[in-house]
């Protein structure tokens, strides 16, 4: 398997993923009395502390919220990264250039691959550049919003590096 490394600088959507409670049946020992109830088993129909049959009893563990971008941003944004980084945070990148998506953006998209280019930015790019991506955008990060919260949700400006 061959692994490709990406370069974007551009405006993103970074978000904070938070944890959340999932509630799931699992197949364990359900007598009361026994240490093993509760303990998670995959193969046995008898439990091997007690000896009573398995039955089955609802756990909670605490895991990452997964944001499936399909369905809630239309693919107008793609997480830039395989999976959330360890802190939770999946940054977007945009993956519809509309017609006004600023030069400066397009012009870096389109000699990529060439390899030998340069490109002077400054603040004002950055912050055309911004203010596309929360105008062309909008909707997608309203609903970031909404399903995790507005202080997790923040639209930045930067250099994105990942692997794919
Ligand atoms: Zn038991």
């Amino acid at each position: 398997m061959s692994q490709h490394s990406y370069r974007y600088l551009g405006p993103f959507m970074a978000i904070d993923l938070p944890m959340r409670e999932v509630n799931s049946w699992i197949t364990c020992c359900v007598n009361p009395s026994c240490s093993r109830r509760g303990m998670q088993v995959y193969a046995s129909a008898f439990c091997s502390g007690c000896g009573n049959a398995m039955g089955k009893l609802e756990s909670s563990r605490r895991q990452r919220v997964v944001i499936d971008h399909c369905a809630e941003f239309a693919e107008r944004v793609t997480p830039a990264f395989r999976y959330s980084r360890d802190d939770g945070v999946q940054v977007y990148l945009p993956n519809d250039y509309d017609s006004l998506c600023p030069a400066s953006l397009n012009e870096r998209r389109e000699s990529e691959g060439d390899g030998q280019r340069y490109h002077p930015l400054s603040g004002h790019e950055a912050g055309r550049e911004t203010t596309w991506f929360l105008t062309s955008f909008a909707a997608q990060v309203e609903r970031a919003k909404a399903l995790v919260g507005e202080d997790r949700v923040h639209v930045q400006w930067g250099l994105v590096e990942y692997i794919t």
